[in-house]
Formats: structure tokens, C-alpha cells, sequence
């Protein structure tokens, strides 16, 4: 079984699949990109298969394939396949800005995917193009009802709420993800790497935002169906419209938290704020054994901290951008 020193299991593991993106989300990326690791560094398809292999071993039940995008990622639903054939893997979800679902969705769900969380801070174009600095909502909108004819669902939709961008909009976002049959989940911007997006004013407290949201819905707290979820539930009484706020910066989660990462480059992760890392490429490249792989999994399990601060707003943590771990 896989511990940390707080005694919280994990079971769960986020795969950054790429570093590359089709988008340059303001909060997530300088405009000018960043630099992209070289093809040969980043693992193969077989490489995060013996991975999760060796990981389900010690107890891992769901892993998330996440990025950069994952689905720009060549072959995606081949490396889906390969973990679907993994014993003790129960759930498949991933994490995309849904650009490239219109041709991805049925064969990824065909591969063995359950799950999508769609981002979707916007439903308005011009505001769409200015956020990913690219003309993406076509797309997005495409690609939701693809995930949705796919049978990639529940899906839950995501958010980063930002002053003064898009926290007007919340209302609209909430009503369109209930129409879809999803969920609408509310995620408070955190200042991370060098995006220079992270001035203190930009925060929008969950407290604010379902003050904003009780103009049209009567929400209250829900269920929530995964005792580890990140995202807290809250439902409407009148129309059952579902909403999630996770509250990074003003009421972290990391007591429940249950979580690993594992690099796009091979690093495997125990927090994504917390800037340690435990190199498996390095051992996979070197013939390590399975049992080399397990150490590595509980040597990251061991480095795991009690939990971040980031709502103290110092300005050391998270040196990268959420792209380059992987949100
Ligand atoms: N490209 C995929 C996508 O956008 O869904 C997956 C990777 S993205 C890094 C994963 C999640 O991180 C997205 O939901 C995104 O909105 C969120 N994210 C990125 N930067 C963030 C930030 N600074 N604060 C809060 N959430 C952020
Ligand atoms: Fe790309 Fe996702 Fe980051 Fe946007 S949030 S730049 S879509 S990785």
C-alpha cells in the first residue's frame, strides 16, 4: 500500500501525457509558450504503462491523463488501451480543453476511457480567444457534444475563475452545464510559475462566487460522491443543477488528499505545489526492475508534505507553470 507520513493513502495518479498544448491559457502559460522538452525525454506510451502497472500494484485504483493537452498528444487512444488492460486500474479519466474531441472522443472511449473533465472558464468567443489566446470556443463546443454523444460522461466542466475576465459569467456557465447534464465546477485561480497573471486582486473566493451564483440559484451542500474530491458539492434545490468549488487558495483540500503526479518527463510527483520530484525515467532507462519502480513510488509517497500555503501568497511556490507538471 502506498502512505504517506500523515497517513493518507494514495490511489490515485495524474499523468501528464505531453508539455505541448494547442492553447495558451493566460493563467496556465506565458504567451510566448514554454520551452518544450525534447521528444526522446518525454516517456513513451510503454514506459507510463509499466508505470501504472508497478503503481497498481501498491494500491493505485484511477489515474487521470492530463497535460499540457493530452489530446494532442499522438496515439492517446493507444496508450488508453494499454492502461485499460491494467489489472486493479478501475477508472480512466482525462482532463482536456476539448478542442480535439469532435475526432477524439469515440475513439477514446472505444480505447476504455470513462471519464472527461472539459475546461470552460467562458461562453462567449471573443472572451474565449483572449483567455486561450487562441479562437477556441467552435471547437470546445464541438468537442462537448462529441464527449457527450460518446458517452464520455458524467462530465464535469471546469473553470478557473478570474476578477474582472469571467466572473460574471457564472450563472450562464452553471445553467449551460446542467443543460448538458454535467456538472459545473468553480476552481479559484492560483498564481503559479512565471505567467505574470498572478496579481493578488485576481482571486475570487468560492464564498464570492456562490454569493454571485444566488442571483439564479438556490444552492446547497450536496453529497459529495468521492470522499477525496478536490471539488466541493453543492446542488440547486429548484432545477438540481450541480456545482464544485475547488477552493485551492482559500480552503485547501490537502488533509483528503489522496493524489500523486507523474511528469510529462518521467518525475514522479507528490503534490503539484510542491517543487520535489522522484526521477523514474532515469531508472526505467537504466533496466531498473519493477521493485526499483515501487521504491521510487514510496521513496515520492515519503517526500509528500502535510500541505501548501499558497493562500500566504508567497511568491516561491509552484516555480513552473501548471503546464509544464501538469494540472
Ligand atoms: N489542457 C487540459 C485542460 O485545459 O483541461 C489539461 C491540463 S490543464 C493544466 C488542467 C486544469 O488546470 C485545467 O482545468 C485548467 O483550467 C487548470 N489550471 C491551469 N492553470 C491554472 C491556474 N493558474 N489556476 C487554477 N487552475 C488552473
Ligand atoms: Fe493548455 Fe490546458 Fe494550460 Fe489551457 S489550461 S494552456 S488548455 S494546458
Amino acid at each position: 500500500m502506498l502512505c504517506d507520513r500523515f497517513n493518507r493513502v494514495i490511489s490515485y495518479l495524474r499523468i501528464s501525457v505531453t508539455d505541448r498544448c494547442n492553447f495558451r491559457c493566460v493563467y496556465c502559460m506565458p504567451a510566448h509558450g514554454i520551452e518544450l522538452t525534447p521528444r526522446d525525454e518525454v516517456l513513451s506510451f510503454e514506459e507510463i504503462a509499466r508505470i501504472v502497472r508497478v503503481g497498481s500494484t501498491l494500491g493505485l485504483t484511477k489515474v487521470r491523463l492530463t497535460g499540457g493537452e493530452p489530446t494532442v498528444r499522438r496515439d492517446l487512444p493507444q496508450l488508453v488501451a494499454m492502461l485499460r488492460a491494467t489489472p486493479g486500474i478501475a477508472e480512466i479519466a482525462m482532463t482536456t480543453n476539448a478542442a480535439r474531441l469532435d475526432e477524439l472522443a469515440q475513439p477514446l472511449k472505444d480505447a476504455g476511457l470513462n471519464r472527461v473533465n472539459i475546461s470552460l472558464d467562458t461562453l462567449q468567443s471573443e472572451r474565449a480567444a483572449r483567455l486561450s489566446r487562441r479562437d477556441t470556443l467552435t471547437k470546445v463546443l464541438c468537442g462537448i457534444d462529441a464527449a457527450i454523444a460518446a458517452g464520455l460522461t458524467p462530465l464535469k466542466f471546469n473553470a478557473v475563475v478570474m476578477r474582472g475576465q469571467n466572473d460574471d459569467e457564472l450563472c450562464d456557465l452553471l445553467a449551460f452545464a446542467h443543460e448538458k447534464g454535467g456538472e459545473m465546477r468553480f476552481i479559484e485561480y492560483m498564481p503559479m510559475g512565471t505567467v505574470g497573471f498572478d496579481e493578488r486582486d485576481r482571486l475570487v473566493t468560492t464564498v464570492q462566487m456562490r454569493e454571485a451564483l444566488s442571483q439564479r440559484f438556490d444552492l446547497v451542500p450536496a453529497q459529495s460522491l468521492d470522499p477525496h474530491d478536490a471539488s466541493r458539492a453543492w446542488v440547486c434545490r429548484r432545477s438540481g443543477a450541480r456545482a464544485g468549488f475547488i477552493s485551492s487558495m482559500s480552503d485547501h483540500f490537502c488533509e483528503t488528499c489522496n493524489r500523486m503526479r507523474l511528469t510529462a518527463q518521467g518525475g514522479l510527483r507528490p503534490c503539484l505545489h510542491q517543487d520535489a520530484e522522484v526521477d523514474v525515467r532515469t531508472l526505467l532507462r537504466a533496466d531498473g526492475d519493477d521493485a526499483a519502480i515501487a521504491k521510487a513510488f514510496l521513496e515520492a509517497a515519503g517526500l509528500k508534505w502535510a500541505g501548501h500555503h499558497m493562500s500566504d501568497f508567497i511568491p516561491l511556490y509552484s516555480l513552473k507553470e501548471m503546464v509544464s507538471i501538469g494540472g
